[in-house]
C-alpha cells in the first residue's frame, strides 16, 4: 500500500469514529451511523449518494442500500452494468435512519440534512471520487450545501454536470416510491449511461 493510500485509510478510521461518536440529531438516538468498511472502497472513482439508511437495511446491517427493497433493487441497478459494491463507496445525506412517530422510515429533516453535511463533504473530500452520483431529491439537496448547483432531478437526470471539482450525475432513487416516477426499465438505462460516462472520465482522466 503507498504511503498516500495508507494516509487515506487512517484519515477514514478518524472519520468513521467521529461519526459513531455524533449526537447532532435527537431522533437519530440509538440509531447506527452508517459509516465504516462496508460503504466500499475508499479509493472508488465513483461515490453514490442516497438518501438515509433504512429501518430494514443499513440500520441493521451497517451496509448502505443492501438489505431492503431500495437495497435490492439498488444492487440490481449496478450489477446491470456490471459494477460490484466494493469498486464503488455508497453514503448517504445523512447516516442515521430516521424515523416517524410509528416507527417507520422518515425523510430526514433539513435541519438534519445540515446537521450530517459536514461529514459527507469530509467523505468526499477525503475519498476525492471523480464522479458523485446523487440517487434523489434529498442527495441533491445535501450536495448543493456543500457547493451550490442548478441540477434538478426531473431535467437532469442520467445527465453529468460538472461541480465541486468533479461531475455530479443526478439520478432517482432506487426505492419503490422513485420507481413509480421513473420505472425500472427507465432507470436500468440510466445506470447504463453512467457507465458510458465513467469510461470516459475515467479513461482521459477528466475532472469537472
Ligand atoms: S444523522 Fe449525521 S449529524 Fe445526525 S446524528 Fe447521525 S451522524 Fe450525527
Amino acid at each position: 500500500m503507498s504511503k498516500q493510500q495508507d494516509e487515506r485509510e487512517t484519515l477514514f478510521a478518524a472519520l468513521t469514529e467521529q461519526a459513531q461518536g455524533c449526537q447532532l440529531c435527537p431522533r437519530m438516538m440509538g440509531r447506527t451511523r452508517v459509516l465504516g468498511p462496508l460503504n466500499g472502497s475508499i479509493h472508488a472513482a465513483v461515490m453514490f449518494v442516497a438518501e438515509a439508511p433504512g429501518r430494514l437495511g443499513a440500520d441493521r446491517t451497517a451496509a448502505p442500500l443492501q438489505s431492503d427493497v431500495s437495497g435490492r433493487n439498488f444492487t440490481q441497478f449496478i450489477a446491470s452494468i456490471g459494477w460490484r459494491r466494493e469498486d464503488v463507496f455508497i453514503t448517504n445525506a445523512v447516516l442515521c435512519n430516521p424515523r416517524d412517530e410509528r416507527g417507520c422510515n422518515a425523510t430526514p429533516s433539513r435541519r438534519e440534512v445540515g446537521n450530517c453535511n459536514p461529514l459527507l463533504r469530509a467523505t468526499i473530500d477525503l475519498i476525492q471520487p471523480r464522479c458523485v452520483v446523487a440517487l434523489g431529491a434529498t442527495a441533491l439537496h445535501a450536495l448543493a450545501r456543500i457547493a451550490p448547483h442548478t441540477a434538478s432531478l426531473s431535467r437532469d437526470v442520467a445527465t453529468a454536470l460538472p461541480w465541486y471539482g468533479r461531475y455530479l450525475f443526478p439520478l432517482y432513487h432506487p426505492g419503490p416510491r422513485a420507481l413509480i416516477k421513473r420505472n425500472r426499465e427507465q432507470q436500468l438505462a440510466d445506470y447504463a449511461r453512467l457507465t458510458v460516462f465513467c469510461e470516459v472520465i475515467i479513461s482521459t482522466n477528466n475532472y469537472g
